[in-house]
């Protein structure tokens, strides 16, 4: 069946919250994917940010297999190996104390928001504790996440949001501070703004901020959903800044495509937080996904992915350069490894991507004015070079 007429039957029955590009995807070979056509595309979105190993690896589907015949779900109510394994591997990888297991990213940003209210909450008794959270941020949709997320146009028609948030301006310390008070029980942020437009956040002020909370024990909740998992040129991207936070928050590439996430604490915030009761879920930590995380991690470690990173990342700024050098509609590149932004003046950024899909070039959009470049991992000079050469077809 072609593209158009799966696209009829999909807006039939798939509730319309996205403006989805006209494509079919239905199969993955490395970077590369193929849509309902037989088309074929190289993929620099890897799903927002997720799929990291490539498609198809063989490890990581033959470890997924394996667990669908042996034992797919369990619940909470009981222990399962793959989730003790792969909290192991992710306490380890973060240097934090105790993982809790999500579904989703959004979901992780609602279990660190309870766990820091609560451990402020079991400090002084008080029942309106404050949130720091910052101007063109993205924690995700649900109302807590949302209520966290900097964008007015996201929250308007949902209001009433949670309230005592606040927002301060990102890589702003004055501005940070300004809002703090008594009630103030956390400040979260992306280490590396992702939606809002690929803003990396500058050292000083997350040492900053890591030296106020640590001060006034303020909780330090760090959201790296999908600048975390190797993405920036570390395991997590705050180990480049020589800080931890109280909270972290991962998913995106956590399962490469296994829909899990999870938050993490340090060992303080752990101890003196959520207890049997004031948290749970039927499927977070199941062992299908928990397989997904822990191979992950070992998948990362035998092939280097990290260090693969950072030999290839140089590459990609290079040439991204080269292209703002060149285009004057491109004006200026920023980022951390292989998470770039390219912001484009004068021109509308959705039709660049629209017209890269049609050259079989898969790169997306970040606020509204940036190309964002999130390829998988695995990516070598040669698709670096292709990218460049179907974007320039493109413009
Ligand atoms: C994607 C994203 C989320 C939300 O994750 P979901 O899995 O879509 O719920 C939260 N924070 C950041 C930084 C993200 O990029």
């Amino acid at each position: 069946m072609s593209n158009n007429t799966y696209i009829e039957q999909a807006e039939q029955v798939i509730l319309h919250t996205y403006n989805r590009f006209q494509t079919v995807l239905d199969r993955g070979e490395g970077v590369r994917l193929y849509d309902v056509e037989g088309k074929e595309y190289l993929d620099f979105g890897a799903g927002i940010a997720v799929f990291a190993l490539g498609y198809g690896h063989p490890g990581y589907n033959n470890a997924l297999k394996a667990q669908i015949d042996k034992l797919i779900h369990t619940s909470n109510l009981y222990y399962n190996v793959p989730a003790i394994e792969a909290a192991g591997k992710l306490c380890e990888a973060s240097g934090l104390s105790k993982v809790f297991f999500t579904n989703s990213g959004t979901e992780a940003i609602e279990g660190a928001i309870k766990a820091a209210r609560k451990y402020a909450y079991l400090k002084d008794g008080r029942t309106d504790h404050e949130i720091i959270a910052m101007h063109h941020s993205f924690h995700g949709r649900s109302l807590g996440a949302l209520s966290v997320t900097g964008n007015t146009h996201y929250q308007e028609p949902f209001k009433p949001l949670i309230g005592g948030v606040k927002f301060a301006r990102f890589n702003d310390l004055e501005s940070v501070k300004a809002l703090i008070t008594d009630k103030t029980c956390a400040i979260i942020l992306e280490t590396v703004q992702g939606e809002g437009g690929i803003y990396p956040a500058e050292p000083e002020f997350l040492k900053a901020i890591r030296s106020i909370c640590d001060e006034k024990d303020i909780l330090l909740i760090l959201d790296e959903i999908q600048c975390g998992m190797g993405r920036t040129g570390r395991m997590f991207a705050y180990q480049s800044y020589g800080i931890e936070p109280d909270i972290m928050t991962c998913a995106k590439a956590l399962g490469c495509g296994v829909p899990v996430g999870a938050f993490v604490l340090n060992k303080k915030t752990a101890d003196a937080s959520l207890v049997p009761g004031d948290h749970g879920t039927t499927y977070g930590g199941n062992p299908l996904a928990c397989t997904a995380v822990s191979k992950v991690f070992d998948v990362f470690r035998e092939e280097k992915i990290v260090e693969h990173v950072n030999e290839i990342a140089p590459y990609l700024e290079k040439k991204l350069d080269e292209l703002v050098e060149k285009y004057d509609f491109f004006t200026e590149r920023r980022g951390k490894g292989l998470m770039q932004g390219v912001v484009v003046t004068g021109r509308p950024v959705g039709e660049i991507v629209s017209r890269a899909l049609e050259q079989g070039l898969i790169i997306i959009s970040a606020g509204t004015d940036v190309l964002r470049f999130v390829p998988p991992l695995v990516i070598e000079a040669e698709d670096v070079d292709e990218m460049v050469r179907r974007l320039e077809m493109s413009l």
